[in-house]
């Protein structure tokens, strides 16, 4: 999973791209870059935080009226920097490329760009993929000055090639800003602008609320298979292209995007009271009676505020977070993520003492979080733990950007839910059902796959277990399994 921007302004845009990555920086931790545009390509990426690799950069250097951002969270390829985004080529033309997603068909496209097109990847990056791909077709229009339709037949045929998931933003060198999105439109990209007294500027973003950040407008969300490009005059077209139907990620609205941010018309805060609400009723069956609902800190409060108020029990912030201990998840071992959880979350005794406590988290995946959880709620005296999660089970890896694509590591892909219960030591574990979910977005199609394994793209056996293994090797990823 990663943040993305780009920004097509009238005066140096590398400020408004650095704002930009910060609050996008939850997208991902691994390496943050940029490029801008005037003349010429301006590069410069590193790994970690944004405010990391942007802290002693004289941003004057990097001038430009356009240009684009990225912050890596590594999923595909490994997370070094040779890896990280943007990438910029020169031939046909000056092309400057970001994503946010993950490309399925990764060694199938890249021998034929190989053996086709004559093109050597450099990098284990899939963005690599999609940058020579549409390269190559804008080659083969360059007769004469591209014209948006050119630059659209180019998109088409990019898209019909590169499967998987993909939001980009690119700049064609002295054409415009082109953006689009993959033909399930899987991964969110929104459009904004700004008036100025120089003009309007464009801007393009993962989520709204770098939007509201930086003062633009919200203009709207791209739709599945669409591109839209804005020529060096600032006009903008825009046309629907390999339009499959929408599949947008709803694990976007569960765990990844910011609360604070719309998309498809809805806020993520929302979505998750209606998630936690929604949860009561499966809760109710269990025939279960909390005294109190506490939550993950920070990205359940919602789910649990929710669940709280439906069943008419209090909501109080039982576990106490210390916000400068970095994420769990990624550690790259089983020891070190445990070593992780323990620093990060305190009970506070004196609110959990004595009482039968439900503790709503957004998801279990390898069962970390919710198994060290649980022993301290319970060497903090509670009287029952009741574990929630306001996401189905996992049972099977995300292939389009989201890091869960190790089966053997997805608790929930190994274990029923009594051998969950059992594994993390609570009295129960109750799941959000996937009808539900499904019923909460009736009107808007979602991907399911890590809940139903239905894959709206498709894909093989063969195939998913080639990007099991591939992951595994390029994560280098530990024996030691977490159950
Ligand atoms: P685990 O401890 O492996 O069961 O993972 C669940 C915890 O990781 C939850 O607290 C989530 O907030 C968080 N989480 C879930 N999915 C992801 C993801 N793809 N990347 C990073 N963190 C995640």
């Amino acid at each position: 999973m990663c943040g993305i921007v780009g920004f097509m302004g009238r005066t140096d845009v590398a400020p408004e791209i650095v704002h930009g990555l910060t609050s996008l920086q939850h997208r991902g931790q691994d390496a943050a870059g940029l490029v801008t545009f005037d003349t010429r390509f301006r590069m410069k990426k590193g790994l970690g935080l944004a405010a990391e690799v942007f802290r002693n950069v004289d941003l004057k250097a990097f001038a430009g009226p356009w240009g684009l951002g990225h912050v890596r969270y590594a999923t595909q390829g490994k997370d070094d920097l040779m890896d990280a985004q943007p990438f910029a080529i020169n031939y046909p033309f000056g092309i400057a490329m970001v994503h946010n997603g993950n490309v399925t068909n990764f060694n199938e496209l890249r021998k034929e760009l190989f053996e086709q097109k004559h093109r050597l990847l450099e990098t284990s990056n899939d963005l690599e993929l999609i940058l020579y791909t549409l390269a190559s077709q804008l080659e083969q229009r360059r007769l004469g000055n591209l014209c948006a339709e050119d630059i659209f037949d180019s998109v088409e045929e990019t898209q019909k090639a590169v499967q998987g998931a993909y939001s980009t933003i690119t700049i064609i060198a002295n054409e415009g800003m082109l953006a689009f999105t993959d033909p399930y439109g899987i991964r969110p990209l929104v459009m904004g602008r700004k008036f100025t007294k120089l003009g309007i500027i464009y801007g393009f973003a993962s989520e709204s609320s770098t939007f509201d950040y930086l003062g633009y407008e919200k203009v709207r969300d791209l739709k599945p298979g669409e591109a839209i490009f804005i020529d060096k005059e600032r006009q903008s077209d825009t046309k629907e292209l390999t339009v499959q139907g929408r599949a947008f990620c709803v694990f976007e609205y569960i765990y990844f995007a910011r609360e604070d941010s719309h998309i498809h018309g809805r806020l993520v805060a929302g979505e998750r009271v209606r998630m936690g609400k929604k949860l009561a009723e499966t809760f109710r069956a269990t025939g279960l009676q909390p005294d109190i609902v506490v939550d993950v800190p920070a990205s359940a409060y919602f789910f649990a505020s929710g669940l709280a108020e439906e069943l008419g029990v209090p909501y109080r912030r039982g576990l106490s977070k210390n916000k400068y201990i970095g994420r769990s998840f990624i550690s790259s071992s089983q020891t070190e993520r445990e070593k992780v959880v323990r620093q990060k979350l305190n009970p506070i005794k004196e609110i959990v003492e004595g009482k039968k406590v439900a503790v709503v988290d957004d998801s279990i995946v390898r069962g970390t979080t919710s198994k060290h959880l649980v022993k301290l709620l319970r060497e903090s005296g509670a009287k029952e733990v009741y574990f929630v999660s306001a996401a189905p089970p996992i049972r099977f890896p995300c292939i389009y950007g989201i890091d869960m694509s190790i089966k053997r590591e997805i608790i929930a892909a190994n274990y029923e839910i009594d051998g969950i219960a059992r594994y993390i030591g609570a009295d129960a574990v109750i799941y959000q059902s996937l009808e539900d979910l499904r019923e909460l977005y009736n009107d808007l199609p979602c991907c399911y796959a890590c809940f139903s394994g239905n894959y709206p793209t498709g894909i093989g056996s063969e195939a998913l277990d080639e990007i099991e293994r591939e992951r595994v090797c390029s994560k280098n990823q530990q024996k030691e399994l977490p159950f």
